[in-house]
């Protein structure tokens, strides 16, 4: 298979995944939402099932959230024609470490620098 075909593959991939969690969102919202209906009623505990389905309810969208914009910026890549390039050496990342991690920007050398550089933060004492 051409790095062209396995491209394309994990394309379809991230849009699957991306539908799939649009639906669970919407699943998950209808359920809780009726969750919340049934239990309108001005007693304490009630009031207190319904906080937590709003709780479970945001923080559930806060994840999906940030899975989909992590697929739009990896489809908008795509897009662009620069998917699976690393960011800082430019040289092509393999089809094997986008397999396992479809939203990595960089080659693993690459990562592994960047993550060292920005662990310790602007604070971090420069090495002369
Ligand atoms: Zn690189």
């Amino acid at each position: 298979m051409t790095r062209a075909n396995e491209l394309l593959k994990i394309r379809e991939l991230l849009q699957r995944r991306r539908r799939e969690i649009l639906s669970a969102n919407l699943g998950a919202h209808r359920e809780l939402t009726s969750l919340k209906d049934q239990e309108r009623d001005p007693e304490y505990e009630e009031n207190a099932q319904a906080e937590l389905a709003d709780y479970t309810l945001s923080s559930l969208m806060e994840a999906q959230r940030r899975e989909i914009m992590l697929i739009d910026a990896a489809l908008r890549r795509m897009d662009m024609g620069v998917f699976g390039d690393c960011v800082d050496c430019g040289y092509e990342i393999p089809i094997e470490r986008l397999e396992v991690l479809p939203f990595a920007i960089r080659c693993e050398e690459d990562a592994t620098r960047h993550e060292l550089e920005t662990r310790g933060g602007p604070s971090a004492t420069p090495s002369l």
